[in-house]
């Protein structure tokens, strides 16, 4: 059967076995087999650039979560859980190389599924991805208790207590289309590591490269059941993961918006919780800053990704006296990107995921020119093939627009002119519900380091954007979530801390 129904524009562009590998429907991973839904189902997964198929998925839906939960279950109680750290180490450093080992591949299938340059994907994607498992494979055999002297007045000195990390068990996973594989790697890497086992849920409109991913992970040796995967849509696959009893801890990336569903989901059994969700970043260039530097660095601050990151620097706060300059800069950047299909090596920026980010970021651009901003360049969809919008940077906002409070998800910057870095822009730039990320662009070392300490977000660049590495932790103040991803900080939204006392006197 050949499923495959997008034109040559993409399909030609990828060596053959991976046309045959697409060209089969796709099953899930659970308990280390590849299966089709209980139900049957399948779903169409769509080229963003063309809007034609490239091929379907196993739609998986709550039945299929609970036999991927209770094969999780059974992993952690069977061999996973008695496996020393040392060997799940190697099995996680395994995962890495892999990932590595099949660079060009994984690049061409997060190009396809999700519409972004392979040139990009190839560098960023997949490297950073196989980073997050070489990492996280050193801290399965560093996950160190305490010793801890306890003073028990009525018995000093008869106690030896400790404290033992312990893996906080089966852990649901739901994560987003922006960056598919990435976000499969920051959050199976750190589970494993920690000796947790996973249910990932994929996002619907991305589910190739993770399913690629978990034939890799069986390659490298990891027991049936440590990781299930199921594609499936939302509001039944995730929301019967985030709700099912025998999971321990969700782990979510996505919208702030289902952040709050999955934590009603799992208040029920008040399951732990990480959520890592939207952004309104705010990007501060003071008039000392270095202007090349900074047009460069605050262009790629919006655009990279075409604006589908949750970090991206969405809200650039210009001082005036060089507000045009870097405002037209940035405008003269966008001008330039050549917009195209994301295995055209000439492509910069490809379309846009789906036709509903499509409709939500139009829908934004819109409702900006009727509130009354200007776009100094894009503004407006391109092309009439695909999901393609224009790079934009729009002026003349006003703080209570909705495209200067919401997030748009898309490659939409609003520049904001300020007239001193005092006390009115430190709260104009923490005039957010979101708190993830923020820019600081000057050559005043301490004044950027003042700013950045006044800043209500987990992350803060100076002089640069975007820089993100397995050892930083990465995460929200307000309403950007909950917990860290990366670095040492995400161990511990997989680990419990048991304290442990014995008599010795
Ligand atoms: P976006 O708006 O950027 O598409 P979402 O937050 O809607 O991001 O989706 C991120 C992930 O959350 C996807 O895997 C999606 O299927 C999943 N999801 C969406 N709705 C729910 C829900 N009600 N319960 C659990 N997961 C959900």
């Amino acid at each position: 059967m050949n499923i495959q129904t997008t034109d040559s524009s993409t399909l030609e562009r990828v060596p053959a076995a991976l046309r045959e590998w697409l060209a089969k429907p796709r099953p899930m991973l659970i308990n280390g087999k590849w299966v089709q839904a209980k139900s049957g189902k399948v779903f169409d997964v769509n080229d963003p650039a063309t809007e034609m198929r490239l091929t379907t998925v196993a739609e998986g839906d709550a039945a299929d979560i609970d036999a991927a939960v209770r094969a999780a279950r059974a992993a952690l109680d069977g061999p996973w859980g008695r496996m020393s750290p040392s060997v799940r180490g190697r099995i996680i450093h395994r995962i890495g190389d892999l990932i590595l080992e099949h660079l060009d591949e994984l690049a061409q299938l997060e190009s396809l599924d999700n519409g972004k340059p392979f040139s990009v994907a190839r560098v960023a994607d997949v490297p950073l991805s196989a980073d997050m498992f070489h990492y996280m494979s050193g801290w399965a055999t560093k996950i160190e208790g305490k010793y801890i002297p306890i003073s028990n007045l009525a018995a000093p000195g008869q106690y030896l207590s400790f404290t033992r990390p312990e893996p906080i068990g089966v852990v649901g996973q739901i994560i987003p289309w922006n960056f598919p594989l990435l976000m499969a790697a920051w959050k199976l890497a750190p589970a494993l590591a920690t000796g947790c086992t996973v249910v990932l849920k994929v996002a619907e409109e991305t589910p190739l490269s993770a399913l690629r991913l978990g034939e890799l992970l069986m390659e490298a040796g990891l027991p049936d059941g440590v990781v299930n995967i199921v594609p499936g849509f939302g509001d039944t696959a995730g929301a019967a993961l985030a709700a099912h009893p025998g999971v321990d801890k969700v782990a979510f990336t996505g919208s702030t918006e289902v952040g709050r569903l999955i934590v009603q989901a799992a208040s029920r059994d008040l399951k732990k919780v990480s959520l890592e969700l939207g952004g309104k970043s705010p990007n501060i260039v003071l008039e000392d800053a270095d202007i090349d530097a900074t047009i460069a660095g605050a262009s790629a601050g919006i655009f990279f990704n075409h604006g589908q990151c949750c970090n991206a620097g969405s809200r650039l706060f210009i001082q005036e006296k060089i507000f045009d300059k870097v405002a037209a800069g940035i405008a003269a950047n966008a001008e330039k990107i050549k917009l195209g299909v994301g295995m055209d090596p000439l492509t910069e920026m490809g379309p846009l995921v789906s036709e509903v980010q499509y409709g939500r970021v139009t829908g934004y651009l819109k409702s900006g020119m009727e509130e009354g901003a200007r776009a100094l360049t894009g503004g407006a969809a391109a092309g009439n093939r695909g999901y393609f919008v224009k790079p934009t940077v729009l002026v003349d906002t006003k703080p209570a627009m909705k495209v200067v409070r919401e997030e748009i998800f898309g490659p939409v910057l609003v520049a904001i002119p300020f007239k001193e870095a005092d006390d009115s822009l430190i709260a104009a730039a923490n005039d957010t519900i979101y708190g993830l990320a923020a820019g600081v662009w000057t050559r005043d070392g301490a004044k950027a380091q003042q700013i950045a300490n006044r800043l209500k977000a987990g992350t803060v660049w100076i002089n640069c954007y975007h820089v993100f590495d397995s050892a930083l932790p990465f995460g929200g103040y307000k309403q950007s979530g909950w917990g860290r991803e990366m670095g040492q900080a995400v161990l511990s939204n997989y680990l419990e801390t048991k304290a442990i006392t014995s008599r010795i006197h």
